[in-house]
């Protein structure tokens, strides 16, 4: 795994005082092989390893940093920097509707993102039409109706018979006839990138006119995903890309090829199935989670999002003041639930590698007992975890009235306490908490 191959490589540096081309070599052959096994291609892979090593040594350490730090910003910086900087967005024509142009292989996600894209510019106010120009299952033409009859966004189709080319061209009549903001264009994939498809799509590119030509790549593409992007862009010519299934076991090397051989940065990411699971590429967060920090911040903006934006500074204050209690502590269960997949938010929190399906399981079973316990607490108790911490009397009730063991409460009340713990030092706040024993 690319996270484990880092962090091996930064222990190694510690306790070095300067960065030298001799003690970064090991480190350096540790993030290469790393990158290499999360599928980055191989010249990408040499072009960093050369970039990273260069300013690595041609710097000086500086005061108060420790080398391994200061390795770990250069690697970011570079990483951050090969993956375009920063957010890209996505472009919207300045008169009629805005032609987004979906292309890709068979299976990477481009229906579900068609539908994933409308749902994320109806949000932003956008009026949008799908358009279905995959003709050759008529099961594409009736999965795309369905995921717009579920978004409330309408789907222009034609027959089977009919030429993609022909039904782009018909439907963006109708999108402007109807002053549609945005039309995504849904377009069908092979297995493998061959004649007749670049053919078609040239096509369909040419009847529309696209403001955005996405390719859409899955991420667990892997070594091919450089040739895979070259291909496109030199036939057809792209202007981005969409990353999907960044949910899944993928280390996110195909991420790091696209702008690297393409010059077109990705713009969105699909995390899930669900129509909500599509949002912008931050490189850095993509170069942070590379790196092993976890994917932190887009774990604390997707909570926030949950919340409501009051509740959200509420339960800060709280857990800048350690008085985080039970009410939010159910607020924020209830939250990750909402959430959707427990495993997804795992997924996101720094340290925690990859779960299994029996895990989930438990894990949504623990949030269920865990609001069977909170339920029977009195208001005070809720509000002051301290009582529970103090009282063995208090913890028995619980037990008796929620049917759970006295075990299983102490338990949740010193999961309480390691939260509070917990949730200061992701915020940075370092002067810690402590942990109360539970007295008799
Ligand atoms: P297409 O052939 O490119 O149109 O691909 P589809 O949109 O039909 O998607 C193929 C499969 O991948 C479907 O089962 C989707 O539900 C699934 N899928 C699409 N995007 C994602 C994603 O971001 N995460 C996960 N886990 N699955 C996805
Ligand atoms: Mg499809």
């Amino acid at each position: 795994q690319l996270t484990t191959g880092l962090e091996t490589a930064w222990n190694k540096l510690r306790g070095v005082d300067v960065l030298s081309k001799e003690n970064i070599a090991e480190p350096m052959r540790d993030i290469r092989r790393a990158l290499l096994e999360a599928d980055v291609s191989l010249p990408v892979v040499r072009r960093f390893v050369q970039s990273v090593s260069d300013q690595a040594v041609g710097a000086g350490v500086i005061r108060g940093v420790r080398p391994d730090q200061q390795l770990v910003k250069i690697v970011h910086d570079d990483l951050v920097k090969l993956m375009g900087g920063e957010v890209s967005e996505l472009v919207f024509a300045k008169s009629g509707p805005t032609v987004i142009l979906l292309a890709g292989l068979q299976g990477v996600g481009k229906t579900t993102v068609c539908a994933k894209l409308a749902f994320y510019l109806k949000k932003l106010g956008k009026s949008c039409m799908l358009v279905a120009a995959d003709v050759y299952r008529p099961a594409a033409i009736d999965q795309l109706k369905i995921l717009g009859e579920k978004i409330d966004v309408p789907v222009y189709a034609e027959g089977v018979d009919v030429k993609p080319a022909e039904i782009a061209k018909h439907g963006l009549e109708e999108a402007k006839k109807k002053s549609i903001n945005v039309v995504i264009v849904d377009t069908a994939g092979r297995l493998q990138i061959d004649k007749s498809m670049m053919d078609e799509l040239k096509e369909v590119k040419q009847a529309l006119n696209p403001t955005e030509v996405l390719l859409v790549v899955d991420a667990m593409t892997g070594q091919e995903a450089a040739a895979l992007v070259t291909t496109f862009n030199i036939e057809i010519g792209i202007t981005g890309a969409i990353l999907t299934k960044l949910d899944g076991d993928s280390r996110g090397g195909a991420a790091l090829s696209v702008k690297e051989v393409s010059g077109k940065p990705i713009k969105l990411v699909g995390r899930g199935e669900r129509m909500e699971d599509l949002e912008p590429f931050y490189p850095d967060r993509m170069a942070g989670r590379v790196l092993g920090m976890g994917d932190v911040l887009s774990f604390v903006e997707k909570a926030q999002e949950v919340m409501r934006q009051e509740d959200a500074e509420e339960l800060q204050k709280k857990i800048m003041s350690a008085k985080f209690d039970f009410n939010d502590f159910l607020k924020q269960t209830r939250a990750v639930a909402q959430m959707g997949s427990v495993s997804r938010v795992i997924g996101m929190i720094p340290g925690m590698g990859k779960v299994t399906p029996a895990q989930i399981r438990e894990a949504e079973k623990n949030l269920n007992i865990m609001e069977a316990m909170i339920n029977v607490m009195t208001p005070e108790e809720r509000e002051q975890p301290e009582l529970l911490a103090e009282s063995a009397a208090r913890r028995k009730r619980i037990a008796t009235e929620s049917g759970k063991t006295e075990q299983q409460v102490s338990q949740l009340v010193a999961q309480l306490f390691q939260m509070r713990v917990r949730m200061k030092n992701l915020l940075g706040v370092m002067q810690g908490g402590s942990i109360p024993a539970l007295s008799n």
